[in-house]
């Protein structure tokens, strides 16, 4: 077998992780390399592991003008209220993205629950407007350690 060096883990490779606008740094497994967070990939390969589900990642790391435009299509006219500049997808002040989407043919709650448990800390479910109902879309995880507020604090910084 000849070792790909886009290969993260057993069921993982860099090509997936890939910013999907296919034409900033981040589209290039080279970079994505670099940029992954590690853990995000034991983490995710444990999912896996447990699951025996094939995953498919629907994002791995975005670029600005990629986060815009995904927000645009989920939210139309109203994206700037609610476009996520801290997105974990986004690479951070340590060089690092920390999240994924993914699909899979397993029930997402139960992928929600044990990625809970597996330690992941971000975990948002996300569904999407048909014409007749909303369905299940996908399941972001992220590894990105964090903090919520009660929104009468300030916190400190
Ligand atoms: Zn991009
Ligand atoms: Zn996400």
């Amino acid at each position: 077998m000849v070792e790909d060096k886009y290969r993260l883990s057993r069921h993982f490779m860099a090509t997936e992780f890939r910013c999907r606008c296919g034409k900033c740094e981040l589209s290039n497994p080279d970079e994505i390399l670099v940029r992954i967070n590690p853990i995000l990939i034991d983490k995710l390969e444990m999912v896996r592991e447990f699951i025996q589900v094939p995953m498919m990642i629907t994002s791995g790391a975005r670029c600005t003008e990629k986060q815009i435009s995904i927000y645009k299509q989920r939210y139309g006219e109203y994206w700037a209220d609610y476009t996520r500049w801290d997105s974990k997808h986004l690479v951070n002040k340590s060089g690092k993205f920390e999240a994924c989407d993914i699909i899979c043919k397993y029930n997402l709650w139960d992928v929600a629950m044990i990625s809970a448990r597996i330690g992941f800390n971000g975990i948002i479910w996300y569904q999407k407007q048909t014409l007749e109902s909303l369905v299940d879309d996908c399941l972001h995880i992220d590894v990105a350690e964090r903090l919520f507020f009660d929104r009468r604090i300030r916190p400190r910084r």
